[in-house]
């Protein structure tokens, strides 16, 4: 089997900006199309998305050039099986040549990449999540199980995600793990259903962020744990039995000048500052899981963090860009203990992959995780199930671009468990 097409050209994500549909066509007619997500809370070291500038087209965001590349790929690509990723993406790797994939874009690349894996699933007649689950086991060597992931719901906003008076990016809730899918999703809606109303008889707004949830100017992230609290308790739920609470700080939009600006609470911190207020913050409100709470290049911080907090979930987002060879400086420095995972940050499907099954290898958590900027793709949906990742974080229970991927998981799991 060969490609025998690839067409590629601008969808908008959720924010309204261009991205890449790209579609690649096998000799017998299986089809494989991928959207590709965009970030905007970026860390540095992430692979390159290529944009057009130009700015007579979409304020210079166009991505006519990445998917002009995206075609051009296929006569590299015609000696290949689709069904063999690793060598499909070594390919790409190779005619990109650079190490941030600047010179094709990484959104080109993992367009490619992501359309190829569907189109051989597709071809072989096999759910995305178990095609990607033997892919896993292949690249991994594990034999890798499958399971539904837990959901991480972004339900607050603030941050660069939001244009409201609160700093840490991402407040989220985890359904406890004693519940299948579908309870802990419906109890964490019903959290949300709640919350909304919460809001609204307070005065607050209830309009929402990128990612769903409701960024109301609550002034403090305190205010914002006590109102989510509120919101799970009011309707019967235990805090901590049924749900928990997960934050992203994505401090490194925090950071200047050596030093965290907390503009909401009016608090300019040190390095050890910082480590000390994320610390008491977390104790005091049970936090299960942290992830970003320091700059990308404060690694001392993440060190002492992680050091003192045990027992809490620490991911490294920014710091790590789902890229193996900085994950491995950070499983060796002991920086962190779980890592987010993101297609494009790395720009292969073969390259994040491989991150997954060193961090497994090493203990550390995988959460799969969304962008900022979606699609109504919702293949980190199946990714998550087949690399048995245990933890997905894909935004509020709301907008469709985020509720896409949890009625994927919906589907997958009245497939795996009818
Ligand atoms: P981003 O935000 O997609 O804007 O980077 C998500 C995150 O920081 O986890
Ligand atoms: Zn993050």
């Amino acid at each position: 089997m060969k490609i025998a097409k690839i067409t590629s050209f601008e969808v908008l994500d959720s924010r309204g900006r261009p991205t890449l549909c790209t579609k690649v066509i096998l000799e017998d007619g299986s089809v494989g199309t991928a959207f590709v997500p965009s970030g905007a809370s970026t860390g540095k070291l992430e692979a390159h998305e290529l944009r057009d500038k130009d700015n007579s087209r979409y304020q210079g965001l166009g991505t006519i050039q990445a998917a002009s590349n995206a075609e051009s790929v296929l006569k590299s690509l015609i000696d290949i099986s689709p069904e063999d990723q690793q060598a499909i993406d070594e390919r790409l790797i190779e005619l990109d040549g650079t190490k941030n994939k600047s010179k094709l874009g990484a959104n080109a690349i993992l367009s490619i990449s992501l359309a190829c894996s569907r189109a051989a699933a597709n071809s072989l007649n096999t759910p995305l999540y178990e095609y990607l689950n033997i892919v896993y086991r292949n690249i991994s060597g594990h034999k890798s199980s499958m399971s539904i992931p837990v959901p991480m719901l972004n339900i607050m906003n603030g941050g660069c995600h939001a244009n409201n008076d609160v700093d840490i990016q991402e407040f989220m809730i985890i359904p406890s793990n004693k519940y299948l899918f579908k309870e802990g999703l419906m109890k964490s809606v019903e959290v949300y259903m709640n919350l909304k109303k919460h809001l609204s008889d307070k005065g607050h707004s209830i309009s929402v962020g990128d990612e769903g949830g409701f960024a109301p100017n609550l002034g403090s992230s305190e205010e914002v744990l006590k109102t989510i609290i509120t919101s799970i308790e009011e309707i019967g739920l235990v805090y901590l039995d049924d749900i928990s609470i997960a934050l992203d700080c994505a401090a490194s939009e925090l950071y200047q000048d050596n030093s965290y600006h907390l503009a909401g609470e009016g608090k300019k911190l040190s390095s050890d500052q910082m480590v000390e207020y994320i610390t008491e913050l977390s104790k005091k409100y049970e936090i299960k899981s942290i992830e970003d709470p320091f700059d990308e290049g404060d690694w001392d911080s993440w060190k002492k963090f992680t050091k003192l907090n045990e027992n809490l979930q620490v991911v490294g987002d920014d710091i790590f860009v789902t890229q193996e060879e900085i994950l491995k400086k950070g499983i060796d420095e002991n920086a962190a203990n779980s890592i987010l995972v993101k297609l494009n940050q790395v720009g292969t499907l073969s390259e994040t992959m491989r991150t997954i099954s060193l961090a497994k290898e090493n203990n550390f958590g995988t959460v799969i995780s969304h962008r900022s900027g979606e699609t109504e793709d919702t293949f980190i949906s199946d990714l998550a199930v087949a690399v048995d990742a245990k933890q997905i974080k894909t935004g509020a229970p709301a907008r469709s671009d985020r509720t896409a991927k949890y009625n994927r998981l919906l589907i997958i799991e009245d497939e795996l468990y009818p």
